[in-house]
Formats: C-alpha cells, structure tokens, sequence
C-alpha cells in the first residue's frame, strides 16, 4: 500500500497500536471464555470485559451497567429498533427515523413497516439536519421510538442531538442515537443528550472489526429492550453469544483513547480538514460542498464536482482512497439517499466524492490529495462531458 491515501475513515479505520496491544494477550495467554465461571481463565477474562464495560461507558457518560456489547453498530441498530418494537408495541406502533441513517436504522425501520408498525421519516434540510420543530410535529401519541443519528456518515452533519432529547423526553418517546460515526470526533454524553439508546461500532475509532456496543438507558426512564439473540443468556440475557473478548477489550482501550485525545484530535482533523477544502476551492472551479458548514464533523469533506462522475474521478485518482457514498452501499448503483435528501439531483448525487480524515493524515498527504484531484478534475474537465 506504498504510497496509497487512505482517506475513507467513515468507511473504517486501521487498529491503534496501543489498541492492538491491549487486545493481544487475550488470543493466547488469556483466551478464557469470559463466562466461565469455574475457573481463573474464566475470571480474567471476565474481569477483562468488565474493564472494558467501564471503559466504554465512561467514554459517553454512561454507567456500566448500561453497556450491552455487540457484533456493531449494524446489530446494534437492528436491537434497538426491533427490541423497542416489540417490547412497546402495546403502547403504539409509530417510529420516526431521519431520512439520511445509514442503512443499518432505514432497513429494519422497513421491515417494521412490513410487519405493521407505522414509520415516519423525518426529512432534513439542505444541510441535512432535521428540524426540531418538524420533529415535535410528528410525534404522536402512539409514538414509541425516534431514531435520529448523531453524526451523518457520508455528509458528516450533526443533528441538534440535545434539542432532539429534550422533545423525545417531554413527549414520552425514546430517543435512539446512532453513534457509529461520533466517538473520538465530537463530545457524547448520553446524560446531556437526552439519549435512551446508543450505538457505537469500535472499528470507526481505531479500535477492531466486528465488535461494538449499544447503551440501554438504566434509570429515568430504565428502558426495557426485548432481546433479538437468544441462547447462553449473555449481556443480562440481551445479547447472547460467547463474548468476543479480544474484540471488547480493544473496544474499550479505543472508546478511552478516542474520549482522552477528543480535543486534541478533532482540532487536527479541522485543521486538515479546512485545508483539504481550501486547497481544492482555489485549484477548481464549480464545485459545491455538501453538508452543515459548522454543526460538522472535524474530519468530513464531501464535495460535488459537476459534471464529472464519482466513479469515473475515483477510478482515475489511483493515489488516493475516498469514496462515492456510504462503504456499504456502495455497491448499488442508486445515487446516495444521503444526498438526495438534501436535495441534490441525482446527476449531482453521483458527481459527490467524500473525503474522511483520519489522526494518522498529515499536511503533506492532504497537498498530495489536492494536487491529484485538481489535475486529475483538469484532465478529466478537458476531456468533454462524461458518460
Ligand atoms: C459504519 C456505520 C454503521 C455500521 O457499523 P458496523 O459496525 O460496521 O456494522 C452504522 N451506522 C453508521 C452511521 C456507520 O457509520
């Protein structure tokens, strides 16, 4: 990969060493199934996940008691709407979800949809956040659940989460956050959000694949999830399964370090961010940035360069790592529902290229991605117009 950008850290993002490092001895030494209960391997790696727990819930103002692990935010996302549904579904039948969640909150809203519930889904506006007062207005007494996430994956806008919390909260509703995207970049803090339900997938913030949790509010209200894995009861009987413990521990180490270096590291992002954007407003022309210009992640860029078409641009960069959309619809061809929800045209929606920084970029790696995209956009401008 000598020489290659990696610019796609919403797609996913490389182990930190000191995260590796912390998970290694628990592949080997201390392999034990953290639900044996008869032995020392047990124990340690019982009491391994339990530091993790506390690490996690730490890193969002939780307790961690509060903490369920998971396979991702993908599973985390499909228990908090079909868990809320079906252990509300004597108070009402309503779910509102925001037009731009990731596939992980849209797919099983629908699939709600097939098995009766009733779903709303809450526009946003041109810069893709939602309206708390559209959102009030579509609440209703059957309401159950609000799924509205904290940072966009592919436009990196941030929703007002504390206004949001507090309508949820007025109005009985529980609000589900997905946090996939947020930890390590902007605060979260569940108690000053108003969050009832959280999702985090540690492989976003430097921490391994296939592992990731979801916060289940305890107390005011204590929220009662009805589980959708059923086996050794596992996680108090939420999430059964034989806990990934190598996987957690690298989930906590990560959740801490993204908590500690938050300030630092989103002030960097910024900065490279800025200058990634400064650089290619003054080499190109026409081009149009998508997304909240403040309310922002620090480390999204997402740009659409008319008249050329993301793939045709992406394929031509060599160099360079970014992507068209979501990593996990990339393969259909439809154009991003992200950027159709802003009202982009499909023509421009399939002109769009998302840039997303990561701690390890450097000035350097961000000149070397303007100077490929700007001669890269020429080259391909002079061509003439695109298939
Ligand atoms: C990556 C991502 C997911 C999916 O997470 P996995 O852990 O890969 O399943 C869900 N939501 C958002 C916003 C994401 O960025």
């Amino acid at each position: 990969m000598e020489g290659l950008l990696y610019l796609d850290h919403h797609a996913t993002t490389p182990v930190d060493p000191r995260v590796l490092a912390a998970m290694l001895p628990y592949f080997r030494e201390d392999f034990g199934n953290a639900a044996s209960r008869q032995h020392a391997f047990g124990w340690r790696a019982e009491a391994a996940v339990e530091k993790a727990r506390a690490q996690a819930a730490r890193a969002i103002g939780a307790e961690a008691k509060e903490i369920v692990f998971t396979s991702g935010a993908t599973e985390g996302n499909n228990l908090a709407l079909f868990g809320i549904a079906e252990s509300r579904a004597e108070q009402g039948r309503h779910l509102i979800v925001g037009a731009t969640e990731h596939r992980a909150v849209l797919d099983p809203a629908r699939r709600l949809a097939e098995r009766g519930y009733d779903v709303t889904i809450l526009p946003v506006d041109r810069y893709g956040r939602a309206d708390p007062e559209a959102l009030r207005r579509a609440i209703r007494s059957d309401t159950i659940l609000i799924s509205l996430m904290f940072a966009n994956n592919e436009i990196g806008t941030l929703h007002p989460v504390v206004e949001i919390g507090r309508i949820a909260k007025e109005r009985g509703v529980l609000f589900h956050c997905d946090a996939a995207q947020a930890l390590g970049k902007v605060p979260v803090d569940v108690e000053a959000a108003g969050i009832d339900l959280l999702t985090l997938s540690a492989h976003k913030f430097y921490g391994p694949k296939g592992v990731g949790a979801i916060y289940v509010r305890g107390k005011n209200p204590r929220v009662r999830l009805v589980p959708q894995l059923y086996g050794g009861g596992h996680e108090r009987g939420l999430r059964s399964g034989t806990l990934n413990v190598p996987g957690i521990v690298g989930m906590g180490e990560a959740a801490e370090l993204a908590a500690r270096e938050l300030s630092e590291v989103s002030e960097r992002l910024a900065a490279l961010r800025d200058r990634l954007w400064e650089g290619l407003r003054h080499g190109l022309e026409g081009l149009l940035r998508n997304g909240h210009p403040t309310e922002s992640l620090p480390n999204n860029l997402n740009v659409t360069y008319k008249g050329v078409r993301s793939e045709v641009l992406m394929m031509e960069m060599k160099d360079v790592a970014v992507s068209s959309g979501s990593a996990c619809s990339s393969a259909e061809p439809e154009p991003s529902h992200v950027l159709r929800a802003l009202g982009l045209s499909a023509e421009a929606a399939k002109c769009s290229i998302r840039y997303g920084l990561g701690k390890d970029n450097t000035e350097a790696e961000i000149d070397r991605v303007v100077a490929e995209t700007v001669a890269t956009l020429r080259r391909l401008r002079e061509r003439g117009p695109q298939a």
